[in-house]
């Protein structure tokens, strides 16, 4: 299936035509429809499948750029792989001017952060301690926040961020979408999706892509 299949913005399908992203991965034919329709999205699939511009056009075609507020908060187990999911958003959003995407991970100096978080962001991306430190500081703010991404939740969880991801939960409860992403569907995932999200569509890719 073909990007313009879907109903996504002129400007979202000359971006991804120009960035060589032609057909949907199967990850991103499965999940996308369903998360440009405004649902929560529970999906399985491995590594390589295409799972951040799955999300990452959701919350780019949902954006209110004239709002410079956080509006969509993705959280990720490491610091590269925030790295990397904000590099791809940033891809993503070539053609839609001023969008800012926010990194926010542990490891990096708070000081810079707080400066940038004044600055105002559309979308954070980072990790869950981090997050919260900012959280509990007050210097990020979601009241505004429309979309929650757990990515890698899997991951996340293996490495004992349950805890934290619950109390992150507890500052983003105005929330109208909530989506997972994760390569294993443990019985720890299952756990945290069921509490999480609210009649989400369950998605499963089968082959690599
Ligand atoms: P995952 O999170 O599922 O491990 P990524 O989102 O990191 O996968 O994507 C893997 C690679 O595939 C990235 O290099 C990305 O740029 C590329 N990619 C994603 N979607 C497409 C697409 N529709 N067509 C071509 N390449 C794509
Ligand atoms: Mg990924």
């Amino acid at each position: 299936m073909k990007f313009s299949n879907l109903a996504l913005s002129k400007e979202m399908l000359a971006n991804l035509e120009d960035i060589g992203y032609k057909e949907m991965t199967e990850a991103q034919a499965q999940a996308l429809p369903f998360i440009l329709e405004g649902k929560d999205v529970v999906a399985q699939a491995k590594t390589g499948s295409g799972k951040t511009a799955a999300f990452g056009i959701g919350l780019l075609e949902k954006l209110d750029v004239k709002k410079f507020k956080p509006q969509s908060l993705v959280l990720c187990p490491t610091r590269e792989l925030a790295d990397q999911v904000a590099k791809e958003l940033r891809l993503l959003a070539r053609a839609t001017h001023n969008v800012k995407i926010l990194t926010l991970c542990g490891g990096a100096a708070f000081g810079p952060q707080l400066g940038s978080l004044r600055h105002g962001a559309h979308i954070v991306v980072g990790t869950c301690g981090r997050i919260l430190k900012h959280l509990k500081k007050e210097s990020l703010s979601l009241d505004e926040l429309d979309i929650l991404v757990l990515d890698e939740a899997d991951r996340m969880l293996d490495m004992g961020f349950s805890d934290e991801i619950n109390e992150i939960l507890s500052f983003c409860k105005k929330r109208k979408q909530t989506l997972l992403f994760s390569a294993t569907y443990t019985d720890e995932v299952k756990d945290i999706a069921s509490t999480i999200t609210h009649e989400a569509e369950f998605v499963k890719t089968t082959s690599k892509e």
